[in-house]
């Protein structure tokens, strides 16, 4: 192996030989949990680009679309973004590694990376987290933070008092959703099962109602109106939750829980994205008919955003929650517990 100081890198160790392989969870075709499969030769990676950095991952957080996508979900876009030319033949992706929130350390940096240097903890890690802490954060809190700040428009000068109504405020998302809009003096009303009522009061939520028990839409008729909702449950909630907005007074719904990637495996990227254009802005359309907008919410991956998370994280004013820890040899049943559902928090893989 070459070493590291001749590569245009700049490395942990630029004179010790550097490995070719390392271990690793993979998948070889798309399928149930059967598919993962470990490997201690999976090939290390290389830096192709000079902006890019190598991590050595400690921990790893998991996510719904994690899951989703052992199955296949977003193939098509997959694909595309890394064979656009489609010259490769289909299946070329495997042997696919899953996953997308880590905490480690910056091993290598490309020459043109400026903000790293090998060494640090990333990405840039709030001090007062653990790796495992650390990794429950940037997908959902990036996703959380842009629903939040991007869709809905709010920040910390003028959320105070608005009224959120947060759905499935008990997983990944909605732990920080809440979090963020009590640290911005907002008021949240959580949806979620009765026996996660203590956990969503415990992060600021003001008001909670319990789906399982029935008729949710119907409880929540009985409260003031809303400025905006985040919905990341979709399916019925759609039906009925616009209604409880304010109308005419610029309230939004948004959901996350949208046919993107959905209609991009089933009809290709193109006649995908048209097809999620043309369902969005009849949706638009009709709730704005009724003097409410409707979003879609997206992860939107941001270091601006990161860092700000970051910054509330170090001021104790968000958390993290972590409702279970795996090693990294139980990546299967950490896997598993995922597909059972009803997550309080999230769940992370100890790597080393
Ligand atoms: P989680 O699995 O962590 O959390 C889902 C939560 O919703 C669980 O706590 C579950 O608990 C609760 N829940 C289930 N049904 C209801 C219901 N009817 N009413 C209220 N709560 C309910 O998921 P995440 O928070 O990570 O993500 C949420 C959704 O958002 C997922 O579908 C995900 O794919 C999507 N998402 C979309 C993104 C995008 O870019 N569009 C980005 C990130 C996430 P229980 O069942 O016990 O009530």
């Amino acid at each position: 192996a070459a070493p590291g100081g001749g590569r245009g890198v700049r490395g942990l160790s630029a004179s010790a030989p550097r490995a070719t392989v390392m271990a690793a969870w993979v998948i070889d075709s798309y399928g149930p949990n059967e598919v993962l499969r470990f490997t201690e030769n999976a090939p290390f990676p290389a830096i192709r680009y000079p902006n890019e950095v190598i991590v050595k991952v400690l921990s790893a957080g998991l996510n719904p679309i994690d899951l989703s996508m052992r199955g296949g979900y977003g193939a098509a876009t997959l694909r595309m973004r890394r064979d656009p030319l489609n010259v490769n033949r289909s299946g070329g992706e495997f042997p696919l590694i899953l996953g997308r929130d880590v905490s480690g350390v910056v091993m290598e940096c490309g020459l043109s990376v400026t903000c790293f240097r090998p060494g640090d903890k990333v990405s840039l890690k709030p001090g007062s987290l653990s790796h495992p802490e650390a990794a429950a954060v940037p997908y959902v809190a990036s996703t959380a933070w842009s629903t939040l700040v991007n869709s809905a428009g709010l920040n910390k000068d003028n959320c105070s008092k608005k009224r959120v109504l947060i759905i499935g405020a008990s997983g990944g998302v909605g732990t920080f959703a809440i979090q963020m809009v009590k640290a911005w003096g907002g008021h949240v009303t959580a949806v979620c099962s009765q026996n996660a009522e203590g956990l969503v009061r415990g992060l600021g939520a003001d008001h909670v109602v319990d789906y399982a028990t029935g008729a949710v839409d119907i409880k929540l008729k009985t409260l003031d109106k809303f400025d905006l909702i985040l919905d990341s449950v979709g399916g019925d909630t759609e039906r009925w939750a616009p209604g409880l907005l304010k109308p005419w007074a610029g309230a939004r719904y948004i959901t996350l829980v949208t046919p993107f990637l959905r209609n991009t495996d089933a009809l290709g990227v193109a006649d995908g994205m048209m097809q999620s254009a043309l369902t969005i802005a009849t949706k638009a359309l009709k709730h704005f008919s009724k003097g409410v907008h409707y979003r879609w919410g997206f992860f939107a991956p941001s270091g601006p955003a990161l860092d700000e998370v970051r910054e509330m994280v170090d001021a104790g004013q968000i958390r993290p929650v972590v409702e279970q820890q795996f090693s990294f040899s139980q990546v299967p049943q950490a896997f598993l517990k995922l597909e059972k559902g009803h997550a309080r928090g999230k769940v992370v893989v100890s790597v080393d």
